[in-house]
């Protein structure tokens, strides 16, 4: 009764798919540890100002490897904890982790006066008590909520299926930084950008990657970066890689950029004496 399936590419399909699950759960178990034991990282990704190359802010990077698995990218085990309801404890650690490492740049004298950009998944600003708790945390680290810049990606933005909104609200209110990342992968509707407490747009290193070679994305990156410029809204450029990008943004008017040309995701101490100043001793 077999015969109809049983050729390798169905069964070849199957294995596959048995395996996926298998590594969810399996990530899905670990994950929980890794969270409790301490092995999750964070990476600093610096933000620069294209006029002049200089660092404007810093994305904070999860990162995390397992001694069995190896590296897992924040893509695939993100997605996991949002489904079985670990990434508040996951973004509590973020906000915990940023925090001190924040203070402990500037207990080593480094002048820091950008913010840190730390990304937030649907999943969590879709509660209704969230911003509230992220607030008493903070306050609890003793770290001001000006220092930080949330990224929340387009298709979040545009799936607002309750709470998404007044939470964003909420954190714009009590000083933070709001911007749509992957911009324009999302389908987001323009007048959303008016309505919405938001101060800047991270254009998607897709974009980015096929500006070079085509002039209709660069039309569109151009357009959205006059258009958000009308809207008051900055724009960061990311994944930018090589020199060519870097001078079609600037031609374009683009004013921030992030990606390997400028530096890879760094840890900690390097982002700290590569990027930061030391700050001058007052006499
Ligand atoms: P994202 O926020 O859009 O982050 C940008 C991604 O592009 C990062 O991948 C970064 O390492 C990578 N990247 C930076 N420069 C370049 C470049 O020049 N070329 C290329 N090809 N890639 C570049 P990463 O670190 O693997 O993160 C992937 C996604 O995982 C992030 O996308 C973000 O959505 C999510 N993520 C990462 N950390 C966190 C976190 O702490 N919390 C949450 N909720 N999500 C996170
Ligand atoms: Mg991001
Ligand atoms: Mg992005
Ligand atoms: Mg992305």
């Amino acid at each position: 009764y077999h015969s109809k399936y049983n050729n390798l590419g169905f069964s070849f399909y199957t294995c596959q798919m048995e395996e996926a699950v298998v590594r969810k759960v399996l990530i899905s178990e670990k994950l929980t540890t890794a969270i409790d034991e301490g092995n999750l990282r964070l990476n600093y990704q610096p933000i620069v100002e294209l006029k002049n190359d200089e660092l404007s802010g810093v994305e904070a990077l999860m990162r995390w490897e397992d001694p069995d698995l190896g590296p897992i990218s924040p893509s695939e085990f993100i997605p996991i904890a949002e489904c079985q309801n670990m990434i508040d404890d996951i973004s509590d650690w973020l906000f915990r982790e940023t925090a001190c490492q924040y203070r402990k740049w500037i207990s080593e004298g480094f002048e820091f006066t950008g913010r840190i950009a730390i990304n937030i998944s649907e999943r969590e600003l879709a509660k209704p008590n969230r911003v509230t708790e992220i607030l008493a945390l903070l306050e609890s680290l003793g770290v001001p909520p000006e220092t930080y810049e949330i990224e929340l990606s387009e298709s979040a933005f545009v799936n607002d299926t309750g709470h998404t909104q007044e939470n964003l609200d909420a954190l714009a209110n009590a000083g933070m930084i709001i911007a749509i990342d992957d911009f324009g992968t999302g389908h987001s509707a323009l007048w959303q950008l008016r309505t919405q407490k938001l101060d800047k747009l991270k254009i998607d290193h897709s974009f980015v990657q096929r500006m070079e070679s085509d002039q209709a994305t660069r039309d569109i990156v151009e357009a959205i970066t006059a258009m958000a410029s009308l809207l008051d809204l900055k724009v960061i450029a990311e994944g930018v890689e090589n020199l060519t990008q870097v001078d079609i943004l600037r031609d374009i008017k683009c004013c921030y950029a992030q990606g390997y040309h400028f530096a890879k995701p760094l840890t900690a101490d390097i982002f700290a004496s590569d990027w930061l100043e030391k700050a001058q001793a007052v006499a």
